[in-house]
C-alpha cells in the first residue's frame, strides 16, 4: 500500500468482504461480485455453508475465502477485515449485510429479543465499519455498503425491533456517506423489499413469535410480489457501481418511502391499517 493511492475497482479485481455471505442476499451479492470480477471473503457464523458456497465458487473459477465470524464479535470482525487486508494488500468493499429477523408483536418479546437483533443488525454493522473505516482511510479509497431494509424507512408492525435497526442503519449510512465523501471513500445503504431467502423462515439464528407455522403463512409474503435474489444482487451492485446513496430494490417500494416522507401520520395509520389486516389474516389462518 506504502504511500501510492490506489482507486477503487468496480468491480474487477476488487477485494470485497461480505458479512452473511454464506446465504440468501449476501450469497446472491457474492456470486455476482465474483461474476463481475471481485474476490470475496464470505463471513458468516455459519461456516460450513460458508464453505460449501466458496468452494463451488473457485469451482466455476472465481476467487472465494471464507472466515468464521459472529459480527456481533468486534474482535471477530477487526481479524476477518485485518486477514483479509494482510493477505490481498487491499479492501474495496465491505458489505455489513449480516441480520436477523425477530418477527412477533413486541407484547411476546423477551429482552434477549431485543438484544439480539440490535447486537446483530446494528453493532454487526458499526463493528464492520469500524475494523474497514481505518483501513480505507489509509488507502484513500473504499466502499461501504450496508444492508438495511425497506423497513428502515419507514414503519413496519410485526418486527418493530427490527425497524428500530434498521433505521439507525440508514441514519448512520446517510451520515457517514456525507463525512466519509472528502477522504474519498463511499457510503450506500441498501433497502431491499421482500427477497426470496431462507430469513422468511426466520433463518438460522432469527425467531418467529408466531404460533402458526410458516408454509401456512408464506401465502401473506408471497402478496408482497416478492423478488429472486439473483436479480435483487444485479440491480443492488449496479446501484453501487454508480455509488447511489439510497438502494431500494425492487424499486416500486420507493413509493411507499415517498407517501412516508411526504406525509409520516399518513405512515403510521397506513401501518396501523396494515397491523389490523394482518391480525385479521393471522386469526383466520388459526382457525
Ligand atoms: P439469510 O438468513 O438468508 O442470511 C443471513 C446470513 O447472515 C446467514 O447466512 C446467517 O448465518 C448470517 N448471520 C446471522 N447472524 C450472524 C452473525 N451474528 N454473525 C455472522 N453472520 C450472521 O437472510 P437474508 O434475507 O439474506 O438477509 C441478509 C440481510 O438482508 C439482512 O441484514 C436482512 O435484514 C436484510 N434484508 C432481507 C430482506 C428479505 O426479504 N430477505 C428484506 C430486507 C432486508
Amino acid at each position: 500500500m506504502g504511500s501510492h493511492k490506489g482507486t477503487l475497482r468496480i468491480f474487477d479485481g476488487a477485494v470485497a468482504v461480505v458479512t452473511g455471505g454464506a446465504s440468501g442476499i449476501g450469497r446472491a451479492l457474492a456470486e455476482k461480485l465474483v461474476k463481475r470480477g471481485a474476490e470475496v471473503v464470505l463471513a458468516d457464523l455459519q461456516i460450513e455453508l460458508a464453505k460449501k458456497v466458496a468452494s463451488d465458487i473457485r469451482a466455476a473459477g472465481g476467487k472465494a475465502q471464507t472466515v468464521e465470524v459472529d459480527v456481533s464479535d468486534y474482535s471477530a470482525v477487526e481479524a476477518l477485515v485485518q486477514s483479509t487486508v494482510e493477505r490481498t494488500g487491499r479492501l474495496d468493499y465491505m458489505f455489513n449485510n449480516a441480520g436477523i429477523v425477530v418477527a412477533g408483536e413486541v407484547r411476546d418479546y423477551g429482552i434477549e429479543d431485543w438484544d439480539r437483533v440490535i447486537d446483530v443488525n446494528l453493532r454487526g454493522v458499526t463493528n464492520g465499519i469500524q475494523a474497514a473505516y481505518q483501513v480505507m482511510l489509509k488507502q484513500g479509497f473504499g466502499h461501504i455498503v450496508n444492508t438495511a431494509s425497506v423497513a428502515g424507512l419507514w414503519p413496519f408492525t410485526h418486527i418493530v425491533g427490527y425497524t428500530a435497526t434498521k433505521h439507525a442503519v440508514v441514519g448512520l449510512s446517510k451520515s457517514l456517506r456525507a463525512e466519509a465523501a472528502p477522504a474519498g471513500i463511499r457510503v450506500s445503504v441498501v433497502c431491499p423489499g421482500l427477497i426470496r431467502t431462507p430469513i422468511w423462515n426466520g433463518g438460522k439464528y432469527g425467531k418467529i413469535l408466531v404460533d402458526i407455522p410458516f408454509e401456512k403463512m408464506k401465502p401473506l409474503a408471497e402478496r408482497l410480489w416478492p423478488m429472486n435474489s439473483d436479480i435483487f444482487a444485479s440491480k443492488t451492485l449496479d446501484a453501487v457501481a454508480r455509488n447511489k446513496a439510497i438502494i431500494v430494490v425492487p424499486g416500486w417500494w420507493k413509493l411507499a418511502w415517498w407517501l412516508h416522507r411526504v406525509s409520516p401520520s399518513l405512515g403510521i395509520f397506513l401501518a396501523r391499517k396494515v397491523f389490523q389486516k394482518i391480525q385479521r389474516d393471522l386469526s383466520r389462518l388459526r382457525e
